[in-house]
């Protein structure tokens, strides 16, 4: 047992010896550590006679499959930089993510190599793709070939050979992840990060969970994975984002945990894994708990195996603390700030330390640094409790944007990563985000944080989600107006939510305009809304 693992070779070295364990569910495939730790090596060293050498980019892009967490580490085996793909792009996307990274082989599912095959010429790099799950009789097309050939099924990986591991040499300080920003500002970013980065971020998850449970004053959760019963969680929110890939690695390879994966999210399905594998932590992006919560059908599943439903990644309303508290009584609520730059979670907190904050994010990882600076300068430091920008320190913090200098200078300096976001600190050091600086509103002068006001919709009885936009005005630059989803059977209308936010904030931040969303907010693979799709609905005002 190694404490602190100086790579992500050495995280894949722990993660074998809790051998027999289920580490991963799927439908019906099941895989213990050492099946997959088996097949792992069995594609690492494929991926090395393929001509794979340190440093080349290895691409995964799957759906949430068994075969990811197979791909991921044979690349980090192998010495490649492993770039995780968004699932959800289409192929003009895909082909911009395989060309910006370089990548020189795929690790694809069937799904997506009907996407990228159109763009196959455009892409003279990529030497070859390896293709999971395609159906019998299919042709993989050129440069191709299936997964299975060089692995088998999932439940036939624990007949694999026991191989060595390809002999690379790997540092804690070589690059080993380009994981891509979820593009909410602009064109996704490849944020490259190094074997550090990521143990830190999976070492430190650890840390800040035992210590979020004891200052929260909870039980604390079994820690001894050789002795206890076994922990297990559900993933329902994508592998290839820094959040999905982090609430998988720390739980598993760390804390020998099962997860449990689904070919996508539905909330009533969610509730019957639940039950069936007594999950006991499950969450991701607020939206996941919300649907939990409102399900008509909830009551008919047992959910009381949860003690941990926690999210990140996005705003949520204050009210969804008193809701998980009041519709799942043995579970801690948590949320958790970070982004793909810190490697996922870099604040967080539990329990009662957030049900007493249920504005906040929680304090920074055992490892983490803050300051809030002046947005103008970028440099002066505010007192705690006054709102500025957001700057972040420490090992989980990436160093730089792969092939992009410009937003590199922009953002990294002298250590310190420049968030982006607006928020204030209080006197214990936890910290509140107020809102996306883009996302901020000037109307005539005052300062509108979208946030805020989003955060008194939410907890209207007939609100489901909600989202605040700028719209452009003559004299005042711009004017707040309002996007509701109701929840079924939710009645209000415009003049109700409008009075509503009027008897609660300042007249200069009512929405000047409220419209209705037949359907959820439209939101990426993050759980974030998507307020340039929104804004649309208000082009044809006057
Ligand atoms: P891009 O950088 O490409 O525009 P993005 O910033 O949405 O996309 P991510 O790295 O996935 O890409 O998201 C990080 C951002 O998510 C943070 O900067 C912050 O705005 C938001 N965020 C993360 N966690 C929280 C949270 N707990 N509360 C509020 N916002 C959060
Ligand atoms: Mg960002």
């Amino acid at each position: 047992w190694k404490n602190a693992p100086p790579t992500l070779r050495d995280i894949f070295l722990n993660g074998r010896t809790f051998g027999a364990r289920e580490f991963l569910v799927y439908e019906d495939d099941r895989a213990t550590y050492e099946a997959f730790a088996r097949a792992t090596i069995a594609l690492a060293r494929q991926l090395q006679a393929d001509g794979v050498r340190k440093g080349d980019r290895v691409a995964v892009i799957m759906r949430n499959l068994p075969e990811w967490p197979v791909a991921f580490f044979a690349g980090i085996l192998a010495g490649a930089i492993v770039t995780p793909l968004n699932g959800w792009w289409t192929g003009p996307e895909l082909q911009y993510g395989l060309a910006d990274s370089g990548t020189k082989v795929a690790l694809v599912d069937d799904e997506r190599l009907e996407r990228i095959a159109p763009h196959l010429d455009e892409l003279p790099d990529l030497e070859k793709i390896y293709v999971a799950r395609l159906p019998a009789g299919a042709d993989p097309g050129p440069r191709a070939a299936r997964l299975e050939q060089a692995i088998g099924p999932v439940n036939s990986w624990m007949d694999l050979p026991d191989a060595p591991l390809p002999d690379v040499a790997i540092d804690p300080e070589d690059d080993a992840t380009i994981l891509y920003t979820s593009g909410t500002t602009g064109r996704p970013k490849g944020a490259l990060g190094t074997h550090r980065n990521m143990t830190t971020n999976v070492m430190t998850s650890g840390i800040a969970a035992v210590r979020n449970f004891l200052r929260a004053g909870q039980p604390l959760p079994e820690s001894d994975p050789h002795k206890l019963p076994q922990r297990s969680s559900l993933l329902v929110v994508p592998l290839f984002h820094a959040t999905g890939l982090s609430a998988t690695l720390g739980p598993t390879m760390n804390a020998g945990g099962k997860i449990v994966l689904m070919r996508r999210w539905e909330a009533e399905q969610a509730m019957q894994i639940i039950e069936r594998e007594r999950i006991d932590a499950t969450g991701g992006v607020p939206t996941i708990a919300w649907q939990l919560i409102e399900h008509p059908a909830r009551a008919k599943y047992d959910l009381s195996s949860l003690v941990s439903v926690s999210y990140g990644g996005a705003p949520s309303a204050p009210e969804l603390v008193r809701r998980i508290v009041e519709v799942f009584p043995g579970s801690a609520p948590g949320n958790g700030w970070g982004m793909t730059e810190t490697t996922a979670t870099f604040t967080s907190h539990t329990g009662k330390d957030y049900e007493a904050r249920p504005d906040s994010a929680g304090p920074a990882a055992p490892v983490g640094e803050m300051q809030i600076r002046d947005p103008g300068d970028g440099i002066t430091l505010l007192p705690v409790g006054q709102v500025g920008e957001l700057w972040v320190k420490g090992p989980q913090v990436v160093k730089l944007y792969w092939n992009k200098p410009e937003a590199t200078a922009e953002t990294f300096r002298d250590g310190w990563l420049r968030t982006g976001d607006l928020a204030r600190l209080d006197e214990e050091g936890f910290m509140f985000i107020v809102d996306r600086a883009k996302d901020m509103l000037i109307r005539g002068g005052e300062n509108i944080y979208c946030v805020e006001v989003e955060n008194v919709l939410f907890d209207h009885p007939d609100v489901m989600d909600a989202a605040l936009v700028g719209v452009p005005h003559k004299t005042l630059g711009e004017e707040p107006a309002a996007v509701v989803h109701l929840k079924p059977g939710g009645t209000a209308g415009e003049a109700e939510l409008r009075q509503w936010v009027r008897e609660r904030l300042a007249a200069f931040k009512v929405p000047v305009e409220v419209r209705f969303w037949p359907e959820p907010l439209p939101r990426n693979a993050n759980g974030k809304i998507l307020k340039t799709e929104l804004k649309t609905v208000f082009e044809a005002r006057e």
